[in-house]
């Protein structure tokens, strides 16, 4: 049997009944009218090169990123332009978008698609083309791939493509699909980005439960003209958090008497939006989302278009059982609350929830009891309890905000606590304050 590599300490079992099955994803409806946001990344906001009124086509660049950080941002529907919207975010942040009517005919949808060989590329080349159709990281922040790849230009040693796999998260669900659905265009993502990034070795890391994936990768990958490793690790979130995964596959490493290098670590599904902009010149213009949550009355994984609003893709879910009192973007344990129900689907949107019980901390909660359960949990070793309650003045003991700074957010401390107070919140917080 294949080893299975743990990190040592802490991390908890996350499961939720309300995800949707992974057997399959259905193809949403194409939007009337999408919303499509300048700020899809984790840089500035991409400068409009079209205005209202203007015809696009679709895949047609209507916003061009603006630097490091930042992508560029494309029609992903034909149509008009009808107007700019912006809106306020969670957390006080503005966004603004172009609405476009669709119209006309499309592109590439229901098209033969034309295949551009990519194999006489250079890695130069190849960046500049995953720069040019937008493609970020799209399970993340939103941190562009060409940003990644033109860092590991200047690296000295060796660098090691690591090939996300591990769901210790069932809302990443749409991933797990994805990975089935396309593994030829994933499989041949990955010979791409190895290219672009000069890579020398390649390591598909999965989580034991879904080592069939694994198989199907290396099938679809053929003769690599890299070295292809697979490394099974535990399924405990948050074994997929970089810190986590780094831990394993250094003791991969270790064990085999492999040189790792520097690490690139994608998803599968950034995998496979860079196989569409090599290869067909295409940027992003749909994901494939897991929509669930309580209040959902029939959760499933769709193939959703970029732009498409939130409040619709749960209407083709059947609507709402019963007035929901979360709706959020990506997993309920970190997700990002939704304010509005026109917030369009993004880049990086891998799952939207509804749920009927509120926000994890943000009621029902009572004193600290001291049951140590956040301590157990916590990865990094740290006190939870202890920062908590120093921060907010419920102990004399000095508070450390280095301490803190080691907290890389997971989460685990706060879904854990039974008086469900909000730990990681105040500590995150404290940490980025640096008081
Ligand atoms: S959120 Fe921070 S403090 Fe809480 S368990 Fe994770 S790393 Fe530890
Ligand atoms: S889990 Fe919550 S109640 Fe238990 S010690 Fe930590 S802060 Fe206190």
């Amino acid at each position: 049997m294949k080893t299975v590599y743990l990190f040592h300490r802490g991390g908890i079992r996350y499961t939720d009944s309300t995800v949707p099955p992974r057997n399959s994803s259905a193809a949403a409806f194409l939007p009337g009218l999408s919303v499509i946001p300048l700020v899809q990344h984790i840089g500035n906001r991409a400068n409009p090169v079209v205005a209202v009124g203007d015809r696009v086509s679709e895949g047609m660049l209507i916003g061009r990123g603006q630097g490091m950080g930042s992508a560029n941002i494309h029609a992903t529907v034909p149509g008009r332009v009808v107007r700019t919207v912006s809106w306020k975010m969670a957390g006080g942040l503005t966004n603004d978008a172009l609405v476009i009517k669709m119209e006309g005919g499309f592109e590439k949808l229901g098209k033969t698609e034309e295949i551009f060989p990519w194999q006489g590329l250079s890695s130069f080349e190849l960046q500049r083309i995953i720069a040019e159709f937008g493609i970020v990281e799209m399970e993340g922040s939103g941190r562009p791939v060409s940003d990644m790849l033109y860092a590991l230009n200047s690296a000295k040693d060796s660098v090691t493509l690591v090939v996300r796999c591990v769901f210790d998260d069932p809302w990443l669900a749409a991933d797990y699909v994805l990975c089935k659905e396309r593994s030829a265009a994933v499989a041949e993502g990955i010979r791409i980005a190895a290219r672009a990034g000069r890579m020398s070795r390649i390591i598909i890391v999965l989580s034991w439960r879904e080592k069939e994936l694994g198989t199907m990768l290396t099938a679809a990958l053929g003769n690599s003209e890299f070295p292809v490793d697979l490394v099974l690790t535990g399924a405990r979130y948050p074994q997929r958090n970089r810190r986590e995964l780094e831990l394993v596959l250094r003791r991969f490493a270790k064990k085999e008497g492999v040189k790792l290098g520097s690490l690139l670590a994608l998803g599968p599904a950034t995998l496979a939006a860079i196989h569409d902009a090599v290869k067909l010149r295409k940027p992003i213009l749909d994901r494939y989302v897991a929509v669930g949550g309580s209040a959902i009355k029939k959760p499933q994984v769709m193939k959703v278009r970029i732009g498409t609003r939130i409040g619709e893709i749960f209407e083709e879910c059947g609507g709402f059982v019963d007035k929901p009192r979360r709706i959020g973007s990506g997993s309920p344990l970190l997700g990002r609350t939704v304010v509005d129900l026109d917030e369009p689907v993004i880049k990086t949107s891998f799952a939207i929830f509804a749920a009927l019980s509120g926000q994890i901390g943000s009621s029902g909660q009572s004193k600290c009891i001291g049951c140590g359960e956040c301590r157990a949990v916590c990865p990094v070793g740290l006190d939870p309890e202890l920062l908590y309650k120093c921060r907010n003045g419920l102990d004399n003991r000095e508070f450390k905000p280095g301490r803190a700074a080691e907290c890389h957010g997971c989460g685990c401390c706060e879904l854990v606590c039974p008086s469900a107070l909000p730990l990681s919140t105040s500590i995150i917080r404290s940490a980025l304050r640096g008081n």
